[in-house]
């Protein structure tokens, strides 16, 4: 009876895609069906089984996931870590084909009302910069005279997710920073102070959240300009 209604209100999508990004970092993509709308900045809960052919409901192949596509490209991705000794559900994600096909539930957005006119910073956590990826996309096609973004990305691998299109973006509107220690991370956020306008955008787990929060009001940085995509791992 659960199994028949989730599968009701949650949407069936197919693997068009599987990207390796470095060894353990997979970015997934499926066909965007019409029913599927999400804004940039959005997450969904995705489940790694099509509860089709007798699959009964498991909410251990369940996980709270950004969307890191634009709307605009048609497709919805997702990208995390999948690491040796992973969970169920990434042991099922790391299965999947092209054509196979999981669920998603409808898209909640935590960065809404995206200001073009101000200049932002993003600071993230590993794949959090997958959050980003799609408000970068919007904030560019809306640019203005004063839009500027500063993205500071903390990795502790060698290669950066996404880095080659990052460091595509127009220059004179993305600074990028890619950083593998605190030191860094910190020297890379003390330097946007000058800009009193800056918005910040933070996504990470709760403790790097605490941080830099913490970090960015000692800076007199006010709690009106601080944003999260509230996680809780
Ligand atoms: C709004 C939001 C957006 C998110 N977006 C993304 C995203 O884009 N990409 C992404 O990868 N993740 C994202 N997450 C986090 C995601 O939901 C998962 O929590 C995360 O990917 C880890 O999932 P997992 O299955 O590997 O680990 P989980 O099973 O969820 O466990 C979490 C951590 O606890 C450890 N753990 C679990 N069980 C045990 C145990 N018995 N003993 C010891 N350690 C244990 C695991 O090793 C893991 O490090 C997001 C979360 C939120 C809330």
């Amino acid at each position: 009876m659960i199994t028949y209604f989730v599968r009701k209100i949650t949407t069936s999508l197919k693997v068009t895609e599987i990207i390796r990004e470095s060894p353990d970092t997979f970015t997934f993509k499926f066909k965007a069906l019409d029913n599927i709308k999400w804004k940039p900045g959005s997450h969904t809960h995705f489940m790694s089984s099509n509860l089709r052919k007798g699959n009964k409901l498991n909410i251990r192949l369940m996980r709270k996931l950004s969307i890191m596509t634009h709307p605009s490209e048609n497709e919805i991705g997702f990208t995390t870590r999948i690491r040796n000794n992973s969970s169920e559900f990434k042991k099922s994600l790391y299965n999947l084909k092209i054509n196979d096909e999981i669920r998603c539930f409808k898209p909640v957005n935590n960065f809404k009302d995206l200001n073009f006119n101000k200049p932002i910073v993003l600071i993230s956590m590993g794949v959090g910069i997958a959050t980003f990826r799609p408000i970068v996309l919007e904030y560019l096609a809306n640019s203005t005279t004063n839009s500027f973004i500063t993205n500071i990305n903390i990795d502790r691998v060698d290669s950066f997710i996404y880095d080659k299109e990052f460091k595509n973006f127009p220059n004179n509107i993305v600074k990028n920073c890619f950083v593998k220690n605190r030191d860094d991370l910190y020297k890379e956020i003390k330097a946007t102070f000058s800009n009193k306008e800056n918005i910040y955008y933070i996504v990470g787990s709760t403790d790097f959240n605490k941080a830099i929060s913490k970090y960015l009001l000692n800076n007199q940085i006010s709690k009106n300009s601080i944003l999260f995509d509230k996680r809780k791992s």
